[in-house]
């Protein structure tokens, strides 16, 4: 392949990318050259439904209209600015998507992991400054089987030993509970804690839902603590799980949101923390930042993605599809599926191991026109559009059932 000319076929690409990109992940063989909604084209011209849609980034689809029509408008007015000046897409946009989450504050960044170690910082500042633990000694509790990210001190406090061999030493000051379980998590609390960070939902475990009333029972012990509770809904948040939430599932409200993948809508990235005004009062010029966060092609986009989220609709779109994917995933319990987990449109369906790996599952379903990406192993996450018609999630399973019984 010669400098400077496109490879053609599937086999080019992946040998061009492979030879040439650390191999930080071990992607399928598709090359995808085109999209739109639920499906994906690839460079040989064949289509498949995506059904991981970029882990929840793609909650609208691929090139949703609205959204594409915000960023051209914003790409032809002012797509840069730091924040060392004002923009005129920042404000509204940090107005809205606050008074979408039932907060008044908002920190603008960029990836998922960088609003996790925003929401750190915070959460360390306001246990000084407002709570009074001693300097140095915050702790923050999290769950067994996160995931937050890939930053030093988001892996270190990973339990997955994939993620984290090799990178250490490691930032102190984090203790690990059960998930789930929530008089461990009481447990932990110490008069050093200042925060309980949590997936409401663990997405990369294998949406692992936790036994009901749990999240309740952690936001009564983070407020009879008087410890922040805050929720890392980069995955589970923004309509996934058929509300807006996945904390409201439980009618839980956190002290703190912490948000991205889909916010960008599946165009840039775009993420952020959301909460009181009097726990972001902490932060102050110069003690944080960040030269993209609030860019105005960024607050456009993820504006109009408050915007969509606004009417409710993709909220009850997850929840009908939701049930519909769970009536049909739940009779393959048994044939080939040893469980199944769902929250609205939001699946993890575990493979009888005996039967084949998540992998192989992956390339079959790949060779029949459906894409998704295994999790430790023998789990499928499946997590259309909220966009999929109807008939497309009813022929995805099709296509699951199909792979199971050996087709
Ligand atoms: C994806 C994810 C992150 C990290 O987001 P990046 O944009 O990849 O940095 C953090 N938390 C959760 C729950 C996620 O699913």
């Amino acid at each position: 392949m010669g400098t400077g000319l496109l490879p053609r076929s599937t086999a080019d690409h992946v040998g061009l990318a492979d030879a040439v990109t650390a191999h930080t992940y071990a992607p399928l063989p598709v090359v995808v050259a085109e999209a739109e909604g639920a499906w994906v084209t690839d460079v040989e011209g064949r289509r498949y439904l995506d059904c991981l849609a970029g882990y929840s980034a793609l909650n609208f689809g691929h090139r949703h209209p609205t959204l594409l029509a915000a960023a051209r408008e914003q790409l032809a007015r002012v797509t840069l600015t730091s924040r060392a000046f004002g923009n005129d897409r920042l404000g509204p946009f940090c107005r809205d998507l606050a008074a979408l989450a039932g907060m008044d504050a908002v920190v603008p960044m960029n990836t998922g992991a960088e609003a996790v170690e925003t929401a750190i910082k915070v959460a360390r500042r306001w246990g000084y400054r407002v709570r009074g633990v001693p300097d140095g000694r915050a702790r923050i509790v999290v769950a067994e089987g996160n995931f937050h990210g890939r930053t030093t001190t988001i892996v270190g406090f990973s339990t997955d030993p994939v993620a984290r061999d090799g990178f250490g030493p490691f930032t102190p000051g984090f203790d690990v509970v059960p998930f789930g379980d929530a008089a461990a998590l009481r447990a932990a609390l110490t008069p050093d804690t200042v925060a309980v960070l949590i997936e409401p939902v663990q997405g990369e475990a294998g949406v692992v839902v936790p036994p009901p009333g749990y999240l309740a029972a952690v936001r009564e012990a983070c407020t009879a603590a008087g410890v922040l509770l805050v929720a890392d809904e980069i995955q589970s948040g923004l309509g996934r799980t058929g509300t807006t939430f996945a904390c409201e599932l439980e009618g839980v409200v956190p002290d703190v949101y912490v948000l991205g993948k889909a916010l960008g809508g599946g165009i840039l990235p775009v993420s952020a923390v959301v909460a009181r005004a009097d726990v972001l009062d902490v932060l102050t010029p110069g003690s944080h930042g960040s030269t993209f966060g609030g860019n105005p092609l960024g607050a456009a986009v993820g504006h109009a993605v408050v915007r969509l989220l606004e009417t409710g609709e993709y909220q009850a779109r997850a929840r009908r599809l939701g049930e519909r994917l769970a009536a049909r995933l739940q009779p393959l319990v048994g044939r080939g599926l040893r469980a199944v987990r769902t929250r609205g449109l939001w699946a993890g369906v575990d493979l009888d191991p005996a039967l084949m790996s998540g992998r192989a599952a992956c390339e079959r379903l790949a060779a029949r026109g459906v894409l998704t990406k295994e999790t430790h192993g023998a789990t499928l996450r499946l997590a259309p559009p909220l966009v999929i018609e109807d008939d497309d999630l009813d022929w995805a399973v099709d296509q699951l059932a199909a792979v199971l019984a050996g087709a």
